[in-house]
């Protein structure tokens, strides 16, 4: 799997990342894309003013700054490469073994509102991903996108990337105005279950991250958005019935965090409990045991979440370095793992550093000793 370096050979385990980035060729969807939506994709434009606005479908124009970046901010910028060359070399120098591969611009694949325009933007990532990483090599594994508005559009894309040897379907974490637990999305659901592929629903997707502006906007933002966005596909999968009804349906938040994961377990079983006479459906299991059962997080450098992990379960937990992007932990992944992860047995390091990614995702791991 991967490159038996000297350094590597050392490592106790084997590193999976649950969440890392390519950036996508800049034409990639100008090239693909049907002729109808070329004018319609997320592009730069200049305002009247003459400055550089960020313009996609549904969601407000964005100004572009332009700003300096030095150091390993600017590392991270120059990297994400899809050339397995230059990947190789950055996972090989962060202690990566495996990766799993989401979209860079690819996350604005929901933005329009109009269903067929996020299945033909979906359509062009599964068709090139899949080519760039394809399933002969065993280090990187891309995530299929899935548009699910129109459901049974989305059945019959589940079933083309399972057949095109997608082992991931990505959902954007929220549908406006179409919530996940609602009964319209059982195909889908079944669909999903039916071709033994996980789930991910990965930050910043589905609806406009950028709500806030002004003053604190960029932290307000990044705080809120993960938040809200994880806790509402993790609560609407646990207590809908859904994973009752879909036993082998597995899913994960990516790029969350973890830390507001044992409250909302423990809230989730609180109001199940004491709204008893409000509840429908009932289901056979507290909505905590769902997710320890079915659910999955992802988390990156997260020290509060990692103390609060016997209350959620340490083979729930997926550690990931969200390379290339800024909030993530490369080109310091070790430092990062090594100041949260100390309090850590090493069975559960194993676990959450590659042990649940491997069995989650299928990644075969040959080297028998270190996992
Ligand atoms: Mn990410």
């Amino acid at each position: 799997m991967a490159s038996a370096g000297s350094e590597q050979a050392k490592k106790p385990y084997c590193v999976i990342s649950a969440d890392c980035h390519v950036l996508e060729p800049p034409d990639l969807w100008e090239r693909r894309v049907a002729p109808k939506f070329r004018h319609r994709l997320p592009r730069m434009e200049l305002d009247d003013r003459g400055r550089k606005t960020l313009i996609v479908e549904g969601q407000r124009p964005t100004r572009i700054r332009d700003f300096s970046l030095e150091g390993d901010d600017l590392e991270r910028a120059k990297s994400g490469s899809w050339e397995a060359s230059k990947r190789h070399a950055d996972l090989d120098r962060d202690g990566i073994d495996a990766e799993v591969v989401y979209p860079n611009r690819g996350l604005l694949m929901w933005a329009s509102p109009d269903s067929e325009h996020q299945t033909e933007m979906c359509r062009v990532w599964n068709d090139w991903a899949i080519e760039v990483f394809p399933p002969s090599q065993k280090r990187s594994l891309p995530v299929a996108a899935i548009a699910p508005q129109h459901v049974e559009t989305a059945v019959t894309e589940v079933e083309r990337v399972a057949r095109l040897g997608y082992r991931v379907v990505f959902l954007p974490v929220q549908v406006p105005d179409q919530p996940y637990n609602l009964p319209l999305y059982e195909p889908l659901w079944a669909a999903i279950q039916d071709a033994g592929l996980p789930i991910s629903f990965h930050v910043g997707t589905g609806k406009d991250p950028r709500t806030a502006t002004g003053n604190g906007g960029a932290i307000l933002n990044y705080v809120w958005h993960a938040l809200s966005t994880a806790i509402e596909p993790v609560t609407q999968m646990c207590v809908s019935g859904i994973l009752q009804r879909f036993p082998q349906l597995r899913f994960a938040t990516v790029e969350a965090g973890i830390g507001w994961l044992a409250w909302t377990l423990w809230v989730m079983d609180e109001g199940y409990q004491k709204h008893h006479f409000w509840v429908a459906p009932k289901l056979e299991m507290l909505p905590s045991e769902y997710f320890r059962r079915q659910g999955y997080a992802t988390f990156q450098d997260d020290p509060i979440g990692l103390e609060t992990r016997q209350w959620i379960g340490a083979e729930n937990l997926m550690w990931g370095d969200d390379y290339p992007h800024h909030e993530g932990t490369w080109p310091r992944s070790e430092e990062v793992i090594a100041r949260t992860m100390g309090e850590l047995s090493d069975a559960e390091r194993r676990q959450v550093l590659g042990g649940t990614a491997a069995k989650l995702y299928g990644f075969e791991l040959p080297d028998e000793g270190r996992v």
